[in-house]
């Protein structure tokens, strides 16, 4: 992983806030902050149990490693010297579920994130610097059966949450439609033609259901998603975007496994394998392939309570730019 102290110095001295404890308990006297937060009580829940009656195993989340996510876009990666090594905080799970899953087939994790945003996406309205992922992954599940997965909890969360929290959607004013299985599809390609590079937005803002984006482009995403093999440059990957404007939902996609590829992979991305031992040494002993997706648990908050901003849906919201409880 690339060290990033400079641009970490840079958030140190661009325009950032202190809040005060008065600061943190008006928001958690905030109205909209308890209702979100008791219906992200709901679909937490709600997740946990449908992957559990599909018989996934609910793995601790890794707070602190050697490896973490890459990730395609700069964020600040804090370093903590332990033991004689650089551990990083976790950004994603992503290379810890490829190797839990070889063992345990199927699994998931309510999986805390830092990612040290920059402070100018404190503007996005859904960008926190902690934030959750309900992360899953199987073992030789291609992305067909991950989509089909995600479908299924989503459709099963909102439902449960009408069900459960309906007199607190309707104090919030929102009504969620019923959704039917098979969402619609749209290539990466197809959307930009249609949308530009902002097609994450368009889409989102001109739809009432979700929406799947398939087939990204190796640049846009990292070294470990897997490429189709009759379509050089393009990842068996996919975003799912809520409605309405809401943007991203989840990301996933499967896994490339294979040694060789994913040296090339990491050469082709200009990183130095000295960041992935780990993961190399595990794909030199041997994994077979598997996919998944993370769903941001904040997100999905805001999309269910109609939020204007993502902060809402956490009690101790870490805003980037923001120093807080
Ligand atoms: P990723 O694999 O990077 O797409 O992350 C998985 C999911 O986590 C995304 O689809 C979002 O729903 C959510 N997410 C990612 N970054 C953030 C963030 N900075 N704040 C809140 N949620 C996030
Ligand atoms: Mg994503």
């Amino acid at each position: 992983m690339t060290h990033r102290s400079e641009v970490m110095e840079q958030y140190v001295d661009s325009d950032y806030q202190i809040q005060s404890i008065e600061n943190a308990f008006l928001h958690l006297e905030d109205e909209k902050v308890i209702d979100a937060l008791r219906v992200q009580s709901t679909l937490r829940a709600s997740l946990s149990s449908s992957l559990r009656s599909r018989e996934f195993i609910e793995i601790p989340p890794v707070i602190i490693s050697p490896l973490t996510d890459p990730l395609n876009h700069p964020v600040s990666d804090p370093r903590i010297k332990c033991y004689g090594q650089d551990l990083w905080l976790t950004k994603s799970m992503i290379f810890h579920k490829q190797i839990a899953v070889q063992s345990l087939k199927k699994i998931f994790i309510m999986s805390p994130n830092i990612r040290l945003e920059t402070p100018e996406k404190s503007q996005s309205g859904r960008h926190l610097y902690e934030f959750t992922q309900a992360d899953v992954e199987a073992l030789e599940w291609d992305r067909e059966r991950s989509m089909n997965l995600a479908e299924e909890i989503i459709i099963e969360a909102v439902s449960n949450v009408k069900k459960e929290d309906g007199n607190v959607l309707s104090s919030l004013g929102r009504e969620i439609p019923d959704w039917e299985k098979g969402f619609r599809r749209v290539t990466f390609g197809d959307a930009e033609k249609e949308y530009g590079k902002d097609f994450e937005k368009g889409i989102s803002e001109d739809s009432r259901d979700p929406v799947w984006i398939v087939d990204i482009p190796l640049h846009a995403r990292e070294f470990y998603d897997r490429e189709w093999d009759d379509k050089p440059g393009v990842l068996k990957d996919m975003d799912l975007l809520w409605p309405e404007g809401y943007h991203e939902a989840l990301s996933g996609g499967e896994r490339e496994h294979d040694l060789k590829r994913i040296l090339t992979r990491i050469s082709q991305k200009g990183q130095d394998p000295a960041s992935f031992s780990w993961f190399i040494a595990a794909a030199r002993k041997g994994l077979r392939g598997s996919s998944g997706f993370g769903i941001g648990v904040e997100r999905f908050t805001r999309f269910l309570c109609g939020l204007d901003n993502v902060s809402k849906a956490s009690a101790f919201p870490k805003i980037p730019g923001r120093v807080s409880l």
